[in-house]
């Protein structure tokens, strides 16, 4: 076991009941403050723990992590230093802030400068994405559009039980929590025997996702092994893929999708470690046909980790609208990190490699509104009386997720997007 992830450690620092971010978690993002500038930050309960406040008071000088790594704008020149330093830094600041240390909790002066209030910060986008990538890997997402769209005796294409499906996405337009995003225009074809219209966006979506975020992999040419791909991958984080489906029905054929996508993506602020989430592993759903061999895996590949994505109307009240579960994936992360490759794709350290929309078996586990509603036909009422098919101007829609076990959990906190009118 990884010491840092003990259920039985306790720390120093007062730590709420039910939040994501105990000491067994120690998840990394960017933030700043009025006095402070951007800089990498540890979250533990409603706290950041400063990196650079600490690397500068020589506090982690035994992991040979230099100070000026943490005083930057995104994870990646930490990322750089791969997976025995990053870890070596989660371990570390883990000693710190056990109840037994007193290396930081004896000295007072240290103290406040090393430690941040959540809710003074202003989190920021923490890696500066090189390549977005998103699969397509939930066989119940894949099952319900190819229902909905095409024919439901077939609803999986031929090729989706060989290959983990995945399209190249836009990295410019992926954003952080708190940022609010406009609705998209563009062309629509919304009856069949008619011509194409253009204006605003009527079918914007959500999309309950997960992603990955990777350390630098191996030169154009060399593939990563299914079995070594968790070498590669640095932590998770939550994601929501916004979808303008109108403009995607009409668009996307024949080489997928463009600016029903583009516009923008959703990324929650705090990247949790893999090694966090070593607690949480389960097995995937089994696979038939048998994959191809660089697809067969050995081991738990898969990690249990409770989602939910909520509506929130403009001033009013949050509505979950869906529970769903990272563990229904049918391709696992490792299988596509292999299949990313496989022809000899060079994986970039900063590289965000998105799940694609995690729906579970039954209706109140579907991760798009376009499932939800089924395509409009089943509006979802809000607590306010108000009803949805798909999302409006002026709601709020938050994603959130945990991993939970007897005896700890170890959260993502949240990614909130607000819709404002289009331009
Ligand atoms: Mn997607």
């Amino acid at each position: 076991m990884i010491e840092a992830n003990n259920p039985s450690l306790k720390s120093w620092i007062e730590i709420e009941e039910n939040s994501d971010f105990p000491i067994q978690n120690l998840p990394f993002g960017i933030y700043s403050t009025k006095k402070k500038s951007k800089r990498v930050g540890i979250a533990i309960g409603s706290k950041i723990i400063d990196l650079h406040e600490l690397a500068n008071a020589g506090m982690l000088e035994s992991t040979e992590v230099f100070p000026a790594v943490f005083r930057q704008e995104s994870l990646n020149p930490f990322m750089e230093l791969g997976k025995d330093a990053t870890r070596k830094v989660r371990n570390k600041v883990s000693q710190l802030l056990r109840a037994s240390n007193t290396d930081i909790k004896g000295q007072a002066g240290l103290k406040k400068k090393i430690l941040d209030k959540q809710s003074d910060a202003i989190m920021h986008l923490p890696v500066k994405i090189g390549d977005y990538t998103d699969f397509y890997s939930s066989k119940e997402h894949a099952t319900n559009v190819g229902t909905m769209f095409r024919d439901p005796a077939n609803a999986l294409l031929p090729n989706w039980l060989y290959i983990p499906v995945g399209y190249h996405g836009r990295a410019s337009s992926i954003i952080t929590t708190e940022q609010d995003i406009v609705r998209p225009k563009g062309q629509q074809k919304p009856k069949d025997d008619e011509p194409p219209t253009f204006g605003a966006c009527k079918l914007l979506d959500f999309e309950l996702e997960m992603a990955f975020i990777t350390y630098e992999g191996k030169p154009l040419g060399d593939s990563i092994d299914v079995n070594e791909a968790e070498d590669y991958m640095f932590g998770m984080c939550l994601f929501n893929d916004w979808s303008a489906r109108d403009i995607q029905k009409w668009e996307y054929v024949p080489l997928g999708p463009f600016l029903a996508k583009n516009f923008a993506s959703s990324m929650s602020p705090w990247i949790v470690t893999m090694d966090a989430l070593e607690p949480f592993r389960c097995e995937t759903p089994a696979q038939s046909p048998k994959p191809f061999e660089y697809l067969q895996f050995s081991g738990k590949k898969s990690f249990d980790i409770k989602l939910e994505m909520y509506i929130q109307p403009e001033n009013g009240k949050e509505n979950c609208v869906t529970k769903s579960n990272f563990k229904y994936m049918y391709w696992n992360q490792s299988q596509q990190l292999a299949h990313h490759s496989v022809n000899g794709c060079n994986i970039k350290c900063g590289d965000l490699m998105g799940s694609g929309t995690i729906s579970g078996p039954t209706p109140d586990s579907y991760g798009s509104m376009l499932e939800l509603s089924w395509k409009g036909t089943k509006p979802i009422t809000l607590s306010d009386g108000s009803e949805r098919k798909f999302i409006l101007d002026g709601d709020t829609v938050i994603e959130r997720g945990y991993c939970e076990n007897e005896s700890v959990r170890v959260g993502f906190g949240e990614v909130r997007t607000k819709i404002l009118p289009t331009k």
